[in-house]
Formats: C-alpha cells, sequence, structure tokens
C-alpha cells in the first residue's frame, strides 16, 4: 500500500463488540488475568508495559517506517533519553553540532558521568563525522533536516560509516516525517519521532516514539527500560496521536506547498540574508535532500539582514505567525530561537526559526511583507 493509504488504516482496529469504525479510548490501567498470573488472550497485564492504544499507534508507526517493531513514549525526549540510557558505557557518542537543544543537554550534561564520551561534527559534512567513528562508538545521531538550521545529513553514507565499527545509528525525523523520508530504508537503526509535532499535527498531544529496523535484544532492552522508568504516553495522547496521522498525508503536502512558496518569497526579501530550506536551490544540502526525501517539509529558518534586532522586530510584528516554541501543527509559528534555547545554543542571534502551517498562502506571504516592511 502507499504511505497515504496506509496513514489512514494502518494501527486501526475496530472494537468487536459495537462495531465502531473509529478506535475507542482504552483507559483501564489494568488487565484481568488467572489465578497464577497467566495472562489472558490479548497478552495485556498492566499499563506501563503495554496497553490497546499504545499498542494501536506502533502498529501505525512501524508500518510508516518501515520497521520491525515500536515503541510509544510520554514525549521526543522520554523517547531519547530511554533510548541512551539502554546504552552501557563506556563508549562514545557521535553528535551532530545542530541538534535538537534537549538532546545535546541530555547528552553533554548526563552521558559523560556514564562514561560516555561525546564527538560532536558538522553532519552537513559526512566525511567529518565519518572521521569521528571508529571502534569505540557506541551511537549515532542524526537529525535531519536539523533544527533549527535545517542542515541535510546523508543517512546513506553516514550508516555505511556507522556500520563499518558495527555501532548503531539512529535517526531523528521528526521534520520530515515518516510521509518525506524513511531513515530505515537508508540504513538507520533507530528512527526517532517527537510525534507532538507533525505526527499528532494539532499542537495538543505530547508524544515521542522510537522504530527499530531489528525487533532484537537492543529493542527489547530499551522496551524493557520503557516499563521501568514509566516514560509511556496516557492512552488519551496515544489516541489523539494515531488520530492525527490518519490526516497526516494532505497535511504535509499542504506544509511542504507552503513552506516552498514562502521560501521562494523570502529569499528575495532584502530584509532576509539566508532562507534555510533544503527545497531551495541556495541550500548547500539541496541534492541530498531530493534524493533522501519525498517533499521538502514545513519547516524553515531565516537569517534577518539586521541581526537580532531586526529578527525580534519582525517576529513581533507577525500576525498570523504566532510567537511560540514547538512546530508541525495546522497553525504557523515563528520563534526566535537562540532565546528559547537552554545554554550552550550554537543557534546564530539573528535566526528565526518558522513552522508554516496550513492556512492559504496568500496570507502567510502577506503576514511577513507587512512583518518586513
Ligand atoms: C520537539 C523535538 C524534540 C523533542 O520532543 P518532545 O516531544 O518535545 O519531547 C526532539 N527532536 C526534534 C527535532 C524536535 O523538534
Amino acid at each position: 500500500m502507499n504511505l497515504q493509504t496506509l496513514a489512514v488504516h494502518a494501527g486501526i482496529t475496530s472494537d468487536a463488540t459495537s462495531a465502531a469504525v473509529a478506535p475507542s479510548i482504552e483507559l483501564s490501567t489494568t488487565f484481568e488475568h488467572a489465578a497464577d498470573g497467566t495472562r489472558g488472550s490479548a497478552g495485556l497485564e498492566y499499563i506501563r508495559e503495554d496497553n490497546p492504544n499504545q499498542r494501536q499507534l506502533e502498529a501505525a508507526l512501524c508500518a510508516l517506517e518501515g520497521g520491525a517493531t515500536a515503541l510509544a513514549f510520554a514525549s521526543g525526549m522520554a523517547a531519547s533519553v530511554t533510548l541512551l540510557d539502554s546504552l552501557d558505557g563506556p563508549g562514545e557518542i557521535v553528535l551532530p553540532l545542530d541538534v535538537y537543544h534537549g538532546v545535546r543537554r541530555y547528552c553533554r550534561e548526563v552521558l559523560p558521568k556514564r562514561g560516555f564520551v561525546l564527538r560532536e561534527a558538522d553532519f552537513a559534512d559526512a566525511r567529518a563525522v565519518a572521521a569521528l567513528i571508529g571502534p569505540a562508538t557506541q551511537l549515532v545521531w542524526c537529525e535531519t533536516p536539523s533544527n533549527p538550521q535545517m542542515f541535510v545529513t546523508d543517512i546513506a553514507a553516514i550508516a555505511e560509516a556507522t556500520h563499518r565499527y558495527g555501532s548503531l545509528l539512529v535517526a531523528d525525523n521528526t521534520f520530515a516525517t515518516p510521509l518525506l523520508q524513511n531513515p530505515l530504508a537508508l540504513g538507520a537503526d533507530v528512527v526517532m519521532h517527537s510525534t507532538t509535532k507533525y505526527l499528532a499535527g494539532h499542537s495538543d498531544a505530547l508524544g515521542g516514539a522510537l522504530v527499530f529496523a531489528r525487533d532484537d535484544t537492543f529493542a527489547q532492552g530499551v522496551r524493557a527500560r520503557r516499563t521501568l522508568s514509566g516514560a509511556i504516553a496516557a492512552p488519551f495522547n496515544t489516541w489523539l496521536t494515531l488520530r492525527g496521522i490518519r490526516s497526516l498525508a494532505p497535511r504535509m503536502e499542504f506544509h511542504c506547498r507552503n513552506a516552498g512558496a514562502l521560501a521562494v518569497f523570502l529569499e528575495k526579501h532584502p530584509a532576509i540574508a539566508r532562507v534555510n530550506y533544503p527545497g531551495l536551490e541556495s541550500h548547500v544540502g539541496h541534492a541530498i535532500a531530493a534524493r533522501q526525501m519525498r517533499g521538502f517539509g514545513g519547516m524553515l529558518s531565516v537569517r534577518c539582514s539586521g541581526g537580532r534586532d531586526a529578527a525580534l522586530r519582525i517576529a513581533s510584528r507577525l500576525r498570523i505567525f504566532t510567537n511560540a516554541t514547538s512546530l508541525g501543527g495546522v497553525e504557523s509559528l515563528v520563534e526566535h530561537r537562540q532565546s528559547v534555547e537552554s545554554a550552550g545554543s550554537t543557534t546564530p542571534d539573528d535566526l528565526l526559526r518558522v513552522s508554516v502551517g496550513i492556512e492559504h498562502i496568500d496570507d502567510l506571504i502577506a503576514d511577513w511583507q507587512q512583518a518586513l516592511k
């Protein structure tokens, strides 16, 4: 089946008693078992381990990413941290310089205490990354396109370098979504999602996920770690996320079209020094993005000609684009990223990150036009 069809149908199982077409929310925290602990036919016991809504979402994510198994989490950070905590030190972890700031902070603040050495590199340069990968490497983390500078990583090239030493490649696929990019097919071992963004799609459900290429001892170890840490999502959130996924294909089509048109408009405007959007031919990663993505996504960032002050002025003048963090919802958002990233931010102070929503493109361009005047 095509991804568009899968997005509508994957994971959807109807209730046998009511024949309801839409999934229901199962709030029960516990499931009846026999006196000796033998589980019922569904194999469920306690909500922190597994539950019906979680299963449905995981089945959908597995199908969309082409994985062997998937795990849903309470947030993207819960997914990332549970994965990182499942590694046994000592060893080395290779990380992009431009990576989601929460992941960078966790890696810098916590992992060295557990015996890990961090190696940070510019992932737009696959050769520089490959030079850092060696026998001590336990994990390589990539994020493409990256948040917020929109760098593009050649997933297949990094996967090859990673596997030369038997290490694992994790790819944060939040910006692209499985509709536009499938890292497992390009050689990654694990895909990470903040489902809070495009997958849920309506800025109302926090969540995260990991999709594994193989259901091996590592994947099972992460699953066991999730049960111990309790990093799972509540049934209402997994239900909302699956609901969002069903309209992912048409939403992504609008996000891509609007972002592409806005990028072209902004690139010509004298108040904008640079537009970071992989769909533009001026983007250094354009050729790689065109090869590994089916669309260039709804995210872009701009560098403002007048520096930090100009960036803040433009952001405060925008009306349809709300100044808020997060991304991937139907509504357009803008954010002066450096102002909200924690210490150690690598984001330039003249940069605005833009999450282009699914409003009418004429209104979105008119909003920038008046803000840039
Ligand atoms: C938001 C985000 C995260 C973190 O996910 P949460 O759901 O907020 O915990 C990780 N990576 C990227 C690229 C993100 O945009």
